[in-house]
């Protein structure tokens, strides 16, 4: 499932050619990915004729704002993909479920083989109308993020995005006190951090030497720094990559392009093979029905 760096990693590509597209046409050939709109024909009035103003995102979430203050959001959820494509001559990959075409030329298309993922536009409340915002994004002292969440209460519930909302450590320290479930948990429930999965979380816990299972409110001060400064230093990594590429699950860019970050990957996908720092064999175990990666030395 694409995660905050690969979707990061769609964001900058598409800001590149998209901001200042007036959207043509909106195909859709499958309604479940726009299911939140009554119909698929409503989800295409409110797109099209509109032009993209801005591409920005807040967890796994893609936001393009459009030119009448509503915004285009787009959820890969577990195997979406945005291709460019130049026209309709170009082959329309298997599971095309939307085309958007541009009055300047030029489609997007939204391909998704498991349909998990989803396409809405979002208008945002009326002025002075109270939207009830994640409380662990609320404590965030500067960025975008709460501005997008007052503009889109679907996405008011996230919890903190570690790149659009500006929280130090002793505020994700308090955040951590008030948790008793494990870190592994804690890490993948967007509710409370928004945008790392399975991979960002095995892998930036690996970076801090701690635990999957550690209760979230054992942790020291030192520790909770480090496990701080691991989030952006992973995630930023994963993005200078080009987001992470695995065998059963094609991540690929808006030109088709996978990402390479696999190849820098510690425990991810490693059960059994040497831990780089140790050369003990990397274990796996299952946490709520997903793998966990860890090394039994280098994690306590
Ligand atoms: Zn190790």
């Amino acid at each position: 499932m694409p995660e905050l760096p690969e979707v990061e990693v769609v964001r900058a590509s598409l800001a590149r050619d998209l901001i200042g597209k007036k959207i043509k046409t909106v195909m859709v050939t499958n309604g479940r990915v726009v299911r939140r709109h009554k119909t698929a024909k409503e989800f295409r009035a409110a797109a099209e004729g509109h032009s993209i103003k801005s591409a920005q995102r807040l967890g796994k979430n893609l936001i393009f704002g459009l030119d009448n203050g509503t915004h285009l959001v787009i959820h890969l959820g577990m195997s979406g993909q945005l291709l460019r494509a130049k026209g309709p001559k170009d082959p329309k990959p298997k599971h095309t479920h939307v085309v958007f075409t541009f009055t300047q030329g030029g489609e997007l298309r939204y391909v998704d083989p498991r349909t998990f993922g989803e396409l809405y536009v979002s208008t945002p409340p009326p002025e002075g109308t109270e939207v009830e915002i994640s409380k662990f994004a609320r404590l965030s002292i500067g960025g975008d993020g709460l501005t997008l969440r007052h503009q889109i209460p679907e996405l008011a519930h996230l919890g903190i995005d570690p790149f659009e909302d500006q929280i130090g450590w002793d505020r994700f320290a308090a955040v951590l006190r008030s948790r008793t479930t494990t870190l592994k948990v804690v890490l993948t429930d967007q509710d409370i951090i928004a945008g790392l999965g399975n991979i960002y979380a095995d892998e930036t816990l690996f970076a801090a030497a701690l635990r999957y299972d550690r209760p979230a409110e054992s942790l020291s001060t030192i520790e909770i720094r480090r496990l701080h400064r691991a989030i952006t230093e992973i995630l930023t990594d994963a993005i200078k990559h080009g987001g992470s590429t695995l065998a059963d699950e094609q991540f690929v860019d808006p030109d088709g392009k996978p990402g390479t970050y696999q190849q820098f990957h510690q425990v991810y996908g490693r059960e059994g093979l040497p831990c780089y720092q140790c050369r003990l064999p990397i274990s796996r175990v299952t946490v709520r029905g997903r793998s966990t990666f860890f090394c039994e030395k280098c994690q306590s």
